[in-house]
């Protein structure tokens, strides 16, 4: 089974969030190397109450690896609960972990990336005491020039938010009357009611304009505005940004404002929307959801908040099962899909091995029963290279 993680990780627009995440309340990012242990262990931790997800890169600065062992001690609280791309054993406050059976090899300069999801309580200290096959990846020293990291330093800026390139970069200035147009047409996918949809002058993220919804409950409510843009070639990894605002929470019933045509669902869509009042993915061919729909698997998504524009961004692998997603600068550890099936997240939308394959965009609303909600859209950008908000 490919994996996305790794490939996501060594794509910019994941490095530069590294780098954000150092100015972010909330997330820490740490390094301990030492050129004369032969490592060098990058250890970035986005958390929230009670709960982070940790982003750990190994590079080996000494001879060639087959099978590595990565140790480290939790001073706080911390309690591991699921990894991927690797097996973490947790024993009181000392950690443990092991490849999966495709990233043991560590060349020499070569890296390994893995994940951590758990929990803490009263406190969450970085770790600092990084052993590789039991060797201390010191906190001094660093990586012999003929091995340059992949990822960029820390001060890196943002990925352009100039969407120039993109095959999708619209801030719906260009449209000339309330009905949308020209690149963007309503379309109501299945039936049509109430709901309907515009082009907005007195509410805009950038400029005078952006496209509101106005939605409505029911199945047969309808309303969206597609993109004319061919989406087809967009990738391996499509990235996708959009501002949104809305008035009214996520409702506890299932709803829909971002629907992707797939052909790879024989045109059924890949949705985005909202259950138990956080933001949910949504496979339309099996129903499939992400976050599993428990307790656990909701608190791990995000509400989208009311009355202000947020920035929500997808990373799509179109090649491999799995994909991202961002509030703000925010990786959302509930909307994160790899191919490792972690339970409360993503087992149930791995249990479909066929990666998605976008065709074209919709921005709008669709409800399955209960759920009224105004929305606006604008700056919407679609692109096979990683945009800032
Ligand atoms: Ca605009």
């Amino acid at each position: 089974m490919r994996v996305l993680l790794p490939r996501l990780l060594r794509r910019p627009w994941t490095a530069v969030l590294t780098a954000v995440v150092l100015l972010a309340s909330g997330f820490t990012a740490v390094s301990a190397s030492g050129s004369e242990s032969g490592c060098r262990v990058d250890y970035t931790v986005n958390k929230w109450t009670d709960g982070y997800t940790a982003r750990i890169r190994i590079t080996n600065l000494g001879p060639a690896i087959d099978g590595w062992r990565l140790t480290w001690t939790y001073t706080g609280d911390q309690r591991v609960t699921s990894a991927w791309n690797a097996t973490a054993t947790q024993t009181g406050g000392s950690v443990v972990a092991v490849p999966a059976n495709w990233n043991g090899t560590l060349a020499t300069g070569g890296t390994a990336d893995f994940g951590l999801q758990g929990t803490w309580q009263s406190a969450d200290p970085a770790p600092s005491d990084f052993a590789l096959n039991g060797t201390p990846c010191g906190p001094d020293g660093t990586p012999p020039p003929t091995t340059p990291p992949t990822t960029p330093p820390p001060t890196t800026p943002p990925p352009a938010t100039d969407c120039g390139s993109a095959v999708i970069c619209s801030d719906f200035e260009d449209q000339t009357g309330p009905a949308p147009s020209g690149a963007w047409q309503f379309t109501a996918p299945d039936c049509q009611g109430t709901g309907t949809a515009a082009v907005d002058t007195e509410v805009a993220h950038s400029g005078s304009r952006s496209l509101r919804v106005d939605g409505r409950a029911g199945y047969c409510n309808h309303a969206f505005v597609a993109s004319t843009a061919d989406l087809s070639s967009v990738g391996p990894v499509m990235y996708v940004r959009m501002w949104v605002r809305h008035t009214t929470a996520l409702p506890s019933a299932h709803v829909t404002f971002v629907s992707l045509p797939d052909t790879s669902q024989a045109g059924r869509s890949l949705r985005v929307g909202g259950q138990n009042g956080a933001l949910q993915w949504n496979r339309e061919s099996d129903d499939a959801t992400l976050p599993a729909q428990s307790p656990a698997g909701v608190a791990l998504s995000r509400p989208l908040p009311t009355e202000s524009w947020q920035c929500l961004r997808f990373a799509i692998d179109t090649t491999a099962p799995g994909l991202d997603t961002w509030l703000g600068d925010e990786l959302i550890p509930g909307l994160h899909a790899d191919g490792v099936p972690t339970q409360d997240v993503d087992q149930q939308w791995l249990a479909r091995t066929t990666p998605p394959r976008p065709t074209a965009l919709r921005l709008g609303w669709e409800s399955y029963g209960t759920g009224d909600d105004t929305l606006w859209f604008d700056d919407v950008t679609v692109g096979s290279a990683p945009i800032g908000c």
